[in-house]
């Protein structure tokens, strides 16, 4: 992996309603990555993404974090975006850095009221979006009907591209529909039928394929489903029991496959493109007190970010002393961060939510400030 390649780099949240599954497919995520060597359970209170004491009495997932991961040769940073609903603001907060999101539903409740709220904000942010539609090992879990429930409430075009094998306890894992192996069964066969034809009605070029041979072929259907995902026009939807691992390989293939890198969403600000190489412009998304000193969480939106720079923040000048990357529960220390990277940085000791840091020779602010957040202490 290219360091400056940003077409290797996926910036995500997990949304979710509470209690659908994001902290277990996060967990996960980041188990099958090799970003953590134990698998933290809900319920033991050992889970890697929440940090703080508070989120780990109340078994929720209350406050942002961004843990760096990788896959298939592409960085992956998961921003963990609370699904509690008296955390909306947190939630905003962390939609403005990511560059798309996986929408984790329950198989058995569907589409619930918080997951249209967040739905919603994500809309507004107008973040690219896949479905998982998770827990499917349970009893009353049933895919066809959540998926008409995403319809129904959240988007006019559900697009399913796996096949569960099994149902309930039974439920044993999926067929991918669109690299359909030789041996799938009749109904995936059918299945992907379906696909083809939804894919062709959303689709110039599938459309075009399907009438001239009567399908579509793997490569176009990827290709199209990824344009779908980023035009918002479909709507990929996944599936699995990420408790027992079902649907976590392929899910992470979709993020890289389907997701938009940093390079595929419109910059910031024309003025400061997401290229390492212009001026240096951050902005702060979340200020954590820990046991060694402040850590300022920034997405980089253009240039380069290096240990040892002097950036402006507003009025003042501060010293970038290490730049962070987040794995699971550790911190490991890099030279420096470009466009398209979330870091942590340790040096600035007045840096707010929602502040620019930027070059003090093209000086920036990328957001109107938002109003000030007290300092979440961890340690
Ligand atoms: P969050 O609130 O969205 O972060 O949800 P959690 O990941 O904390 O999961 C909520 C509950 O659902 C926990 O008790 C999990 O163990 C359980 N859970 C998560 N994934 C699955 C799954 O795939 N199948 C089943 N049966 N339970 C699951």
């Amino acid at each position: 992996m290219r360091t400056h390649d940003l077409t290797t780099v996926r910036n995500l949240g997990i949304l979710a309603h509470v209690d659908a599954g994001k902290t277990t497919v996060t967990e996960r995520i980041l188990h099958r990555t090799g970003a953590t060597h134990k698998t933290g359970e809900v319920h033991d209170g050992t889970t890697v993404t929440d940090f703080d004491p508070q989120e780990r009495d109340r078994g929720i997932t209350i406050f942002a974090a961004a843990v760096s991961c990788t896959w298939d040769g592409h960085r992956l940073t998961l921003i963990d975006t609370p699904g509690h609903v008296d955390f909306t603001a947190e939630v905003e907060r962390s939609l403005r850095v990511l560059d798309g999101a996986v929408a984790v539903f329950d198989a058995v409740a569907g589409v619930e009221p918080q997951s249209e709220t967040v739905w919603r904000q994500a809309d507004r942010h107008g973040v690219p979006r896949i479905a998982f539609v998770n827990k499917l090992d349970r009893a009353g879990a049933d895919l066809d009907r959540a998926v008409a429930s995403i319809r129904a409430r959240l988007h006019p075009a559900p697009l399913v591209v796996q096949l569960p094998i099994g149902r309930e306890d039974g439920f044993r894992g999926v067929v991918d529909l669109v690299r359909l192996p030789s041996d799938a069964p009749d109904e995936a066969r059918r299945r992907r039928r379906v696909l083809e034809e939804a894919v062709a009605e959303l689709h110039p070029v599938a459309l075009e394929e399907f009438c001239a041979t009567g399908r579509v072929s793997a490569e176009t259907l990827e290709k199209a489903l990824r344009e779908l995902t980023l035009s918002g026009d479909g709507l990929v939807v996944l599936c699995g029991a990420a408790y027992r691992d079902h649907g976590i390989e392929p899910l992470l293939d979709a993020v890289v496959a389907y997701l938009p890198s940093p390079a595929d969403v419109p910059p910031v600000r024309a003025d400061r493109p997401a290229n390492p190489a212009a001026p240096v412009a951050a902005l702060v998304f979340k200020v954590v007190a820990t046991a060694t000193g402040r850590l300022t969480y920034v997405r980089v939106y253009s240039g380069t970010l290096r240990k040892g720079d002097q950036v402006r923040d507003a009025g003042r000048t501060e010293r970038i002393a290490r730049v962070l990357r987040v794995q699971a529960d550790r911190h490991s220390e890099v030279d420096c961060a470009v466009a398209g990277d979330i870091v942590a940085v340790a040096g600035p000791k007045a840096a707010r939510v929602g502040a620019t840091l930027c070059a003090p020779e093209a000086p920036v602010v990328l957001e109107p400030p938002v109003t000030a957040d007290p300092v979440v202490s961890v340690a």
